[in-house]
């Protein structure tokens, strides 16, 4: 079944922003995609109507307990002046395992599906152009319910927000540095961790600033249970190369299952490189480090693609990673990810949907 989008425009449209000055998620385009839940009628009521206040009521649910969920993908303008969407019914998949976790009502893939793609195209002028560019989007439902009882409300909205973005951390890929948080958690076995709520990232605000006071840009998240295990870094999955073998973390549900990730194994594995997911401990790459055998720290997300680290800090000390610059592995991962996105290399997945 289509979905049936009503739409409204804008009566005046915003100056679009200079493109070497984008940052990430400062701009939002004209228009965004709004459709309501209501217990009779289902999801209901698409439509694509100016950026406006969303009118929610001081008891909303999500107000109160955080029944909010979200995820965040991007569209990239190619070479050939084209615009297309990267993994976007992954993306569309991923969104509805969130909101099952926090008990609200998915949504009919296609009509996710559609409800991005019919915004980008009212919005497809603000995909910018230049180098490293893109337009980020952000599917997002919420609890609208007015009601203080705790229990999954039975009013939702969802709504897309686009913004172009330039880089993440920044325009040059200057690694990262980040501290090995010992204390602070991001996930626990049977929590949140596996899925994109909102309340995750509200949880991890006090690290991150912590880090930021001992000069660092985030955190290494180790397990909840024996911090020890290495696990993500800040709103990345997370690789490391010891001498010419790859390590990820497998899947549990106190990991996000990146997009990037996944799409950076089926890479490595392409390539015939030496690639395995198991646990790491950061016991084993202090040891890997001290043998001279710790390569490459990198993490992989939708906001940065490919972010090298640099520096990993301790309370009795960092340690710098090779030569303290983007390895070799992480820059080929970055240059194909990155072809395939703005349409210069070929895309043997089939990652790439074209809007216009
Ligand atoms: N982990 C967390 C906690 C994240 O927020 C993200 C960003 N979505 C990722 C990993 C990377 O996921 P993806 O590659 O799908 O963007």
């Amino acid at each position: 079944m289509t979905l049936d989008i009503a739409i409204r425009k804008a009566a005046t449209l915003k100056p679009k922003p200079a493109e070497d000055s984008l940052g990430f998620g400062r701009y939002f385009t004209d228009h965004v995609f709004v459709m309501d839940f209501a217990p009779d009628h289902g999801w209901h009521d698409a439509r694509i109507v100016p950026n406006e206040p969303l009118g929610l009521e001081p008891a909303a649910a999500v107000l109160h307990y955080a029944q909010a969920i979200f995820d965040g993908l991007k569209a990239f303008r190619g070479a050939d002046g084209r615009v297309r969407t990267f993994r976007l019914d992954d993306h569309c998949a991923r969104l509805n395992r969130s909101a099952k976790r926090l008990c609200m009502p998915p949504i009919d893939p296609g009509w996710l599906h559609e409800s991005i793609v019919e915004l980008i195209r009212v919005e497809q002028d603000w995909v910018p152009r230049g180098s490293g560019t893109a337009l980020y989007i952000r599917p997002t439902m919420i609890a609208s319910e007015a009601f203080l009882g705790v229990r999954p409300a039975d009013r939702y909205t969802y709504f897309v927000l686009l913004s172009p973005v330039g880089g993440y951390y920044s325009s040059k890929k200057d690694p990262v540095k980040i501290w090995v948080e010992m204390r602070h958690v991001r996930a626990a076995p049977g929590g949140l961790g596996g899925v994109k709520a909102a309340s995750n990232y509200a949880a991890s605000l006090p690290a991150a600033e912590e880090a930021k006071q001992r000069g660092f840009d985030q955190v290494l998240w180790l397990d909840a249970l024996e911090h020890r295990w290495i696990e993500e870094v800040g709103t990345m999955n997370l690789f490391v190369r010891i001498g010419d073998e790859v390590l990820t973390p497998p899947l549990d549900d106190t990991f996000l299952a990146g997009i990037t990730r996944d799409s950076v194994l089926r890479l490595l594995r392409d390539w015939g490189t030496k690639v395995t997911e198991r646990r790491v401990s950061i016991d084993e790459l202090r040891h890997a480090h001290a043998h001279g055998d710790l390569a490459e720290v990198f993490g992989t997300g939708t906001a940065a693609v490919i972010s090298p680290v640099g520096l990993l800090g301790f309370p009795d000390g960092a340690l710098t990673i090779g030569d303290g610059k983007a390895g070799p592995v992480a820059q080929r991962l970055s240059d194909a990810l990155t072809g395939i996105q703005y349409a210069r290399a070929e895309d043997r997945h089939g990652w790439m949907m074209p809007i216009t």
